[in-house]
């Protein structure tokens, strides 16, 4: 190994001019503590630091490089659009390819690109509102839809693993009409709408809660939501920013057969470049304007570099490639179980199809609250123990840990050779 000297020049430099040093929390290792390394190039299932050492990557960007990086279709894809332009804030025909693409793949009627999964799920709550002439929504604890001002109640990913129960900024009057409900707890659910029915505008969960890691739904539970905003003239909005041609060609809807009367997508359908979308059924997304009158617009919304990036992924996320996911994510969710076991680690490897996460407790993890008992130190030494053996691991203990097509039986060996280090780590 090589050290890490460029990657901490890097970091002293940024803390100067970047608050925290970094672009979006979770990024700095804040959590497992250290120097987080500056990335230089990624190529398949490895990334290689500013200092030159190669790791195998298994945050994928947080989800997006289901190909792996710099898959040669998407880099000509990429590329070619470039050399025609950057941006022309004008229809282009590849947002039509994108959004037909979307349409083909998900129970959605029509969709909308946008850059984000923030602005995904933020612009899906207005049209919610908007259509339904209701103010307030559900959302569960510890799902995380970005870091939309209403929906920062409670939220997973980034705001638990800092701590934060909610974030300064955001006033009680924003959050006022968010009602905050355990995962899972149908009792809760069936109360909520029994006492606020005719208020809710939506509910809004990720298909499978993957933000305080996995915590997969009860059986029914998502038919559930569909079933009482059904009876109480509420929408659902299901989060398929993460799980969305992730999960599987069709995402979480493809495994579990759910629609939300809206959904949101992101990561995946953008390639690695910024690209979201929500979509819906056609009476409720034709409320948009310039259809209709609820309000939502993007001077980048469809930029030609993204979509190509996205539509290259998509035409490339093949059945083969689906496959080829769901074996790593076996393999290595096995033998991160194997490994904790052999060390006497308390641990509960919890996923939902290839989704996977790793709870540092006793016992498996059905919520929020239970997800905030593990042992965050143990994870931090594993974490580290994985990094010095060449294993990037994602910076928290409330994350998937992603895997893509290009993790091959080489890359696949190496997190094998490392996980009993990282499992004694953590003992
Ligand atoms: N929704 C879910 C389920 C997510 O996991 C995320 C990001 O991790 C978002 C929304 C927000 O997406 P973005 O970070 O692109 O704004």
């Amino acid at each position: 190994m090589t050290g890490i000297d460029l990657s901490q020049q890097w970091f002293d430099r940024a803390v100067d001019v970047v608050p925290g040093g970094v672009n979006s929390p979770v990024r700095a290792f804040g959590a497992v503590g250290g120097t987080p390394r500056f990335m230089a190039s990624g190529r398949g299932p490895y990334l290689t630091d500013a200092d030159g050492t190669e790791y195998v990557d298994l945050v994928c960007s947080w989800g997006p490089m289901i190909l792996g990086h710099a898959h040669p279709a998407v880099v000509a894809a990429v590329r070619d659009a470039a050399g025609r332009g950057t941006s022309y804030g004008a229809p282009t025909p590849g947002e039509v390819e994108l959004a037909e693409e979307i349409v083909a793949r998900t129970p959605v009627e029509r969709v909308r690109l946008v850059n984000s999964g923030t602005e995904a799920t933020m612009s899906a709550i207005r049209l919610a509102r908007g259509f339904t002439g209701r103010t307030k929504i559900v959302k569960f604890a510890g799902c995380y839809h970005g870091h939309v001002d209403s929906l920062l109640a409670a939220a997973g990913s980034g705001v638990v693993t800092f701590g934060l129960p909610d974030t300064p900024g955001v006033t009680g009057a924003t959050t006022a009409d968010t009602l905050i409900l355990a995962y899972n707890d149908v009792a809760a659910l069936e109360t909520a709408f029994h006492e606020h029915g005719a208020d809710i505008a939506c509910v809004i969960a990720e298909a499978v809660p993957c933000n305080m890691g996995v915590v997969p739904p009860l059986s029914g539970f998502n038919a559930l939501l569909k079933r009482l905003c059904e009876r109480y003239g509420a929408l659902l909005v299901l989060d398929e920013v993460l799980t969305g041609f992730r999960a599987s060609r069709s995402g979480w809807f493809g495994i579990e057969g759910v629609a939300g009367d809206l959904m949101t997508f992101g990561k995946v359908m953008g390639g690695g470049l910024p690209a979201a979308a929500f979509g819906g059924r056609a009476d409720v997304m034709d409320q948009l304007a310039p259809a209709g009158p609820v309000y939502q617009a993007g001077t980048l919304s469809g930029n030609p570099l993204a979509t190509a990036a996205g539509l290259a992924t998509l035409r490339h996320a093949t059945d083969e490639v689906y496959a080829a996911v769901d074996r790593a994510a076996e393999i290595v969710s096995k033998a991160v179980s194997e490994a904790l076991t052999r060390e006497g680690v308390p641990h509960s490897v919890q996923n939902a199809g290839n989704l996977f996460s790793v709870f540092f407790a006793d016992g498996a993890v059905g919520d929020f609250a239970a997800a905030q008992r593990q042992d965050v130190r143990a994870y931090a030494a594993f974490f580290h123990a994985a990094l010095e053996r060449g294993v990037y691991l994602p910076p928290s203990a409330y994350e998937v840990w992603f895997l893509s097509a290009a993790h091959d039986e080489e890359a696949l060996g190496r997190v094998l050779d490392a996980l009993p280090h990282a499992a004694r780590a953590a003992a």
